[in-house]
């Protein structure tokens, strides 16, 4: 089944629409608490978007209160925003990540 090109521009915009309501809703929970901030809220708001709302490792949907904005321990910069479920693990295990990586991307060695 094919759609107009009109309906199909309708159907983009609004789910557009939707995401940005839906980033709009969890930077106001984001901004509700006391701290240091590592985004401004346009910051916050462009990255929500370009996620799509969802996290950036499993791609489940950002719930409130479920999610952080992640950044690099060494270089302070940020890398995404994770549920807290990702972000839990990530931390565990970083470095581990980094050692498998690398030794999956090996050259075969001739024997
Ligand atoms: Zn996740």
């Amino acid at each position: 089944m094919s759609y107009p090109k009109e309906m199909l521009e309708r159907m983009v915009a609004d789910q557009k629409a939707a995401t940005i309501r839906r980033a709009k809703v969890l930077i106001k929970e984001n901004y509700s608490d006391e701290g240091p901030r590592l985004l401004s809220m346009e910051q916050l708001e462009k990255r929500l978007v370009n996620q799509e709302c969802k996290c950036a490792l499993c791609e489940k949907e950002l719930g409130m209160g479920q999610w952080v904005v992640d950044h690099c321990h060494k270089q302070g910069h940020v890398r995404g925003l994770l549920c807290r479920s990702c972000d839990s693990w990530l931390g565990k295990n970083e470095r581990m990540v980094a050692v498998v990586a690398a030794y999956i991307a090996k050259e075969p060695i001739d024997d």
